[in-house]
């Protein structure tokens, strides 16, 4: 008998050689040695800041919750035992209906500007925190939205429907998966009590995860209502916890934190428009003084391109359209500013501290829109080539997403120094087909293709490989929201299930998701997303 055939182990019943009978019992072993386990180690950082800054209130329960959908990787950011994710109990825990030892809900109250106008008190309505669980990077604050009234409802009914929480878990996770700061989603689980919104639908709950879902209008909240002594606690805890270096500098440490806020944010806003990415509420209570997108409601990333796209149906006046989102930031920053005035010893300190923004936001987008274009050390007088190639975009209204993608794919082709004309001109057929300008579209190409090559040892299949880790295969547009939420609302989560893990890897074309790359249908452009969530 040959040495190499393994003897099978006594009363093995498969194969010669096979480790059935170990593998069970080893799988046995580990079970018994760690059952699946809820999270226990529980902090409160934001509820130890004291009752002026929230309201301790229960979730109110729903009935006979069901999962939607779960971020595996969310899960193990956590910590989580993944078994225990796919218990009842983690579902019941996750819908609001039962707190594990550790948890202390609360709802935070807040103010803002919202459609530029004041509007007061505002605060959790529907959102509640449950505490803080490690994270690798520190405390992460776990938070269910659409758990049931709280004191600062207002008219609300303090839940969310089916269909803007599959939205808020995709996006959150897509945004993620993009490389662009936002709060994540746990899981989304729904049930079929009936929720009015224009018409009657089905509940949700979504589970989400930042670092902290502190707010400008946070601070708007104090500084309005003449709390400064809570105003001052809150900005030295957010320092503290999250802009460090913020005490360390010189000078006013509030002024300072305005500032390093504001540099976030001018990040985040050249992430948006560089991915074509609209957030439909840019309202003071929606921005993240850690800089994430937060809130994800109306949203949309843009099939094809229009400068003066409006996302969200109730936004009428187009405040929030496409281009004006960056300028709507700097007036959020501003709104931020007055509100830390009351911490700084002159006004003048707040202004300096907003106006590195202006010179930054047009940076951080250069430096994108560069790396867009394979140009990813940019050089002055690029922009004239950006430009040139986001008007035609315009003009011919071209897919957004889909263009970048198949100029990622016809880089290395078209501008391999030498390459003969046939094969260059058969390289970039398929962006020219996106035009009807092809003339226009031409004199760019050439211009790009001879900036491409005057970069020094260019290389051009490593220039392909990185616009291709740039310029995304797959984002969420938002028939594919539709189709996901269609399929649920069935009680089918497998288009939804495809989607997700097709948009956790958006630059890498996996085969079998070819739909989730095409052009949208063209029912997509009738989809109207409003504020009603
Ligand atoms: P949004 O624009 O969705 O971020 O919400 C603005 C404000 O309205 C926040 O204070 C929310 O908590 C509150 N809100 C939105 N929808 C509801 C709801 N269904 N029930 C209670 N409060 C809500
Ligand atoms: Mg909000």
């Amino acid at each position: 008998m040959p040495q190499s055939t393994p003897h099978p182990p006594p009363g093995c019943p498969v194969w010669p050689g096979c480790r059935w009978v170990e593998v069970v019992s080893e799988t046995i072993q580990t079970m018994i040695q760690s059952p699946s386990q809820a999270p226990s180690a529980w902090t409160h950082r934001f509820a130890e800041l004291g009752p002026a800054f929230h309201s301790e209130r229960l979730p109110s329960p729903l009935p006979a919750p069901y999962l939607v959908g779960a971020s595996r990787a969310v899960a193990r950011e956590l910590g989580l035992d993944e078994r225990w994710l796919g218990s009842d109990e983690a579902l019941q825990v996750f819908t609001g209906n039962q707190l594990l030892p550790g948890m202390r809900p609360l709802a935070s109250v807040y103010s803002g500007h919202q459609f530029g106008r004041w509007a007061g008190q505002l605060g959790d309505g529907r959102a509640i925190l449950l505490g803080e669980l490690p994270g690798a990077n520190g405390p992460l604050e776990v938070q269910l939205k659409g758990a049931g009234l709280t004191p600062f409802s207002r008219m609300g009914d303090g839940r969310a429907v089916l269909r803007s929480s599959i939205r808020e878990f995709l996006c959150s996770e897509a945004m993620h998966a993009l490389g662009i700061p936002t709060s994540r989603a746990l899981c989304v689980t729904g049930s079929d009590a009936p929720i009015r919104r224009e018409e009657i639908e089905t509940a949700a709950v979504v589970t989400r995860v930042a670092p902290s879902f502190i707010r400008f209008g946070h601070f708007e909240h104090f500084s309005h209502s003449g709390q400064h002594t809570e105003l001052r606690q809150l900005a030295d805890f957010v320092i503290q916890h999250f802009y460090p270096a913020c005490h360390a500098q010189d000078g006013n440490p509030y002024a300072r934190l305005l500032e390093a806020v504001s540099a976030r944010t001018a990040e985040l806003m050249a992430q948006w428009q560089a991915v074509g990415f609209c957030h439909g509420v840019m309202n003071t209570d929606n921005m993240s003084i850690l800089g994430l997108t937060i809130d994800y409601g109306p949203f949309q990333f843009m099939d094809a391109f229009n400068p003066a796209h409006i996302c969200n149906h109730t936004d009428g006046a187009g405040r929030y359209a496409y281009q004006r989102q960056p300028n709507i930031a700097y007036w959020n920053l501003f709104c931020l500013g007055q509100a830390l005035l009351p911490l700084m010893e002159d006004p003048q300190q707040a202004l300096e501290a907003l106006e590195p923004y202006k010179a930054l936001f047009p940076a951080a987008l250069q430096r994108r829109m560069g790396a867009k274009l394979g140009l990813p050390q940019p050089q002055a007088g690029d922009e004239p080539l950006t430009e040139t190639v986001m008007q035609l975009l315009a003009q011919d209204a071209v897919d957004f997403t889909i263009f970048w993608r198949r100029l990622s794919l016809a880089a290395a082709g078209f501008a391999t120094p030498g390459a003969d004309a046939a094969t260059a001109s058969a390289a970039i057929e398929p962006v020219r087909d996106l035009f009807l300008q092809r003339d226009a579209f031409d004199a760019w190409s050439q211009q790009w293709r001879e900036r491409l090559r005057s970069q020094p040892g260019f290389d051009a299949a490593a220039t392909q490989a990185q616009m291709l880790a740039t310029n995304p295969q797959i984002v969420l547009r938002n028939h594919l929201g539709e189709i996901a939420i269609q399929h649920a609302r069935q009680g089918d989560f497998g288009y939804l299930q495809r989607l997700h893990a097709a948009l956790e890897t958006p630059f890498t074309a996996l085969p079998g998701h070819e739909d989730l790359a095409a052009f949208p249908p063209e029912w997509a452009s009738q989809i109207e997303i409003s504020c009603s969530s």
